[in-house]
């Protein structure tokens, strides 16, 4: 008996394509087998970041372990527009929020940023890969973004890429309203875009200096109250893919 319920959607490691029949991890076989009780034969969908996504169907499946059997894609991988947020790494839960909810607004690549004021500067890259993982699963994306391991905020905007923006978030006052910078840029149709977030205590005023002296810096106001590193980043990624990202139709 199968049951009727939504195939589950599972990000693995495997390469992906018809035919191909590999073992799930044994936390996915415990996930699949005893808390969403699937059997074999029931549907499953599976992405691996490379492959884009493929339906398959649980060819066994036990308390500890489960195999599928991969039948045909559903979603081609299709290449993303590049959207990297750099963040100063805040409390924990806090921190966690961020990466998951950048996730499911379509950040590419998060990079943490160490700044004279990052109160947690003891990033575990691993437990954010695993947030992402999820909420890339939950959210239904084909791609999986880039966890970096957090580097000093001079190194990260060092050697950056032609062409691409850094919007710096400041809560200074000193920025242009985010509705204006953003309407600007998807009038301009730019290309791949950053945007770095300040830790609790804010930039420091050589940071400040730092991020206005390089010439692809955009300072951007969130509006006169301070918010918190977790609002800001959601308010701004949110700002971006309703103006200029892929909450519009067509090509973002
Ligand atoms: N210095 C303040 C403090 O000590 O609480 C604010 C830091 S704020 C909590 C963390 C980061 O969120 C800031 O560095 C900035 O990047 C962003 N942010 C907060 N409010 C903002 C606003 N109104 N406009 C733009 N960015 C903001």
């Amino acid at each position: 008996m199968t049951s009727s319920t939504a195939p589950l959607r599972l990000y693995v490691s495997s390469d992906l394509a018809a035919g191909v029949e590999f073992n799930l991890l044994p936390d996915q076989a415990r996930y699949i087998a005893q808390v969403m009780r699937r059997n074999t034969g029931d549907p499953i969908l599976l992405f691996n970041g490379r492959d884009g996504e493929w339906r398959g169907v649980l060819a066994s499946i036990s308390k500890k372990s489960a195999s599928v059997l991969v039948e045909q894609q559903t979603r081609p991988q299709g290449v993303e527009r590049g959207l990297k947020l750099l963040f100063a790494p805040v409390k924990r839960t806090a921190t966690d929020l961020i990466v998951q909810k950048a996730t499911e607004l379509g950040v590419t690549l998060l990079q943490p940023v160490i700044t004279q004021h990052t109160n947690n500067d003891r990033v575990r890259t691993d437990r954010l890969e695993a947030i992402v993982v999820e909420a890339a699963e939950q959210c239904c994306r084909v791609m999986v973004p880039e966890v970096c391991e957090p580097i000093a905020l001079s190194d990260a905007v060092s050697d950056w890429p032609d062409g691409q923006v850094l919007f710096v978030m400041d809560e200074t006052g000193g920025g242009d309203p985010v509705a204006d910078v953003m309407t600007e840029s998807a009038a301009r149709n730019m290309g791949a875009a950053a945007f770095v977030i300040g830790p609790e205590g804010g930039f420091a005023e050589t940071e400040l200096d730092l991020l206005r002296s390089l010439p692809f810096s955009k300072f951007v106001s969130l509006g006169p109250r301070i918010l918190r590193a977790d609002t800001a980043a959601l308010a701004t990624l949110t700002c971006w893919q309703a103006l200029c990202g892929d909450w519009r139709p067509g090509p973002s």
